[in-house]
């Protein structure tokens, strides 16, 4: 198991290279250095990823569920096994702290391979009994071949929630990860060859969205497309596929709301609320980036939470007193910086943070950006309206339930929504009537793998998660006998 310098594709159960012969460079967040190179594949490496897939296919999908339930747990072991390993390579792709993705990210990629290799012997298919007439059951087939696209911010986490259901339902798979973020895609290929799972069953190229996805999306051997991203790309992929009648799961952008209520209880409310707008740098499709604040503790609550957020520590990945690493790229190093220049000339207070931070030494050329809380923003103003995805949040008083609903659900997103109260009746009234596909209440981040997961309105389409997903990788085939 070993972050080698080139990343090979793996194609047909064996590692190699671009049939182009072209690399890009793969960037460490930390140091803003080339540090290693990602295969710059395109349509004809598809075309090879698609062939072993398909020949894969016929055996994979008829073998038992006892067969790939075992294989899916050897890959988990493997991956507990060589922790250290894929965690030291997801926080310098990435630039997230070794802490997270030690105690988080890998830990999780071995929970997806363990719950969908056990779900899948427990998914149990219907019948419909007429007495005396007829009886229906159905089957819950493999659909063939499937794509997974995943991005940067949790790379091995999302990739593995997708390509664990995936195969366990049956399908072989190819899947393109960020190019941002491949090194763990990489070593989980070779986790794979080493747990022996059978040639063209996984099969993993890397490079650009707009070529090696987009070869992908397009190709007409492709039954199904899971992806998780951004919005305007889940759009043109969901337009590509609609011409080819394709399965589609998008699982896309956000901009969560956090409603906090004076009843709540303010402690636990302050310390999930530093995690649900920084873990990770903000950079979780999850995180609460619009904080709504009942107006008696709205004072309290932003003097609590400037101060809580000021003691965050930016720096080193790999130190274990850093609280937040590196932002995954320039680019989104630029971007999050724009949107604080913007929200400025929106009217915004900055209360904290709204600047770069500059490291010394090896990390001078780094992405950093200290957590920034913005106060004084109108609701419909465009910080609080698009997507920020990074350390930054905005603070805002409300005065009544339904004031609060109204802000909470004025965006064209709908992914997640945190409620704060200890009043049960509002606290269900309340999750009735939010636009979203995953509401936590006194909580963020209780994930329970068995649970839908998606967003409604540009958030998302279709859900993944427990059986959900296993029913989007299975076509259903009705059988009806009569007697
Ligand atoms: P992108 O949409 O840019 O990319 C996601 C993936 O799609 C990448 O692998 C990308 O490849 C690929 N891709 C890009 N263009 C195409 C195309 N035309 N055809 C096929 N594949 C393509 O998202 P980011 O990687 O920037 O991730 C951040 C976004 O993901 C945020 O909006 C965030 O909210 C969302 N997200 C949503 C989650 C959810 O559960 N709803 C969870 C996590 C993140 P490449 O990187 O090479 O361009």
């Amino acid at each position: 198991m070993k972050a080698d310098k080139y990343i090979q594709n793996y194609i047909g159960g064996k590692l190699v290279p671009p049939l182009s012969g072209k690399y890009l460079e793969n960037i460490a967040p930390a140091t803003g250095k080339v540090y290693s190179f990602i295969p710059d594949s395109d349509d004809r490496d598809v075309e090879l990823a698609i062939q072993a897939a398909k020949s894969a296919f016929p055996t994979w999908s008829k073998a038992d569920t006892r067969t790939r339930f075992r294989l899916l747990m050897r890959i988990a072991d493997i991956l507990e096994q060589y922790l250290e390993i894929f965690a030291q390579a997801e926080s310098k792709d990435s630039g997230k702290t070794l802490k997270l993705a030690t105690e988080v990210d890998i830990p999780r990629a071995q929970s997806n391979f363990r719950f969908f290799a056990t779900s899948i012997i427990h998914f149990p298919s219907e019948s419909h009994y007429n007495p005396g007439e007829s009886i229906n059951y159905t089957l819950r087939q493999p659909l063939g071949v499937v794509g997974c696209i995943s991005p940067w911010n949790l790379p091995l986490y999302l990739l593995t929630w997708k390509i664990a259901p995936a195969l366990a339902a049956g399908n072989c798979v190819v899947a393109k990860p960020s190019e941002l973020t491949p090194m763990t895609a990489y070593l989980l290929a070779q986790a794979c060859i080493k747990a022996g799972l059978p040639d063209g069953v996984l099969n993993i190229v890397h490079g650009y969205g707009s070529k090696a996805g987009q070869a992908l999306v397009e190709h007409p051997s492709l039954k199904a497309i899971s992806f998780t991203g951004g919005t305007e790309t889940g759009r043109k992929i969901a337009l590509t596929a609609a011409y080819q009648f394709k399965k589609i799961s998008l699982e896309m952008g956000g901009k969560n709301p956090n409603i906090i209520f004076a009843d709540c209880d303010f402690a636990s409310m302050m310390a999930t609320t530093l995690r649900s707008s920084f873990s990770n740098n903000g950079q979780i499709c999850l995180c609460g980036s619009r904080i709504y604040v009942e107006r008696p503790i709205y004072e309290q609550f932003r003097d609590e939470f400037v101060k809580r957020t000021q003691f965050l520590k930016v720096g080193d990945p790999k130190s274990t007193i850093t609280d937040m690493g590196a932002i995954v790229s320039q680019q989104q190093y630029e971007k999050v910086l724009s949107y604080i220049k913007l929200a400025q000339e929106e009217g915004a207070t900055i209360l904290t943070g709204g600047q770069a931070v500059q490291l010394s030494g090896e990390l001078s050329g780094g992405y950093y950006i200290r957590p920034t809380i913005l106060e004084g923003l109108d609701i419909s103003c465009r910080t609080n309206q698009e997507e920020i995805f990074g350390p930054v949040v905005t603070i805002t008083p409300f005065d009544t339930e339904e004031e609060v609903l109204t802000y909470a659900n004025g965006t064209q997103y709908g992914l997640s929504t945190t409620l704060w109260t200890q009043n049960l009746s509002r606290a269900n009234r309340m999750a009735e009537q939010l636009e979203a596909g995953i509401v936590w209440i006194n909580c963020w981040m209780e994930r329970d793998l068995r649970t839908p997961f998606g967003g409604v309105k540009n958030s998302g389409l279709g859900r993944e998660g427990g059986f959900e997903v296993l029913r989007f990788f299975t076509e259903p085939k009705n059988v009806c006998i009569k007697y």
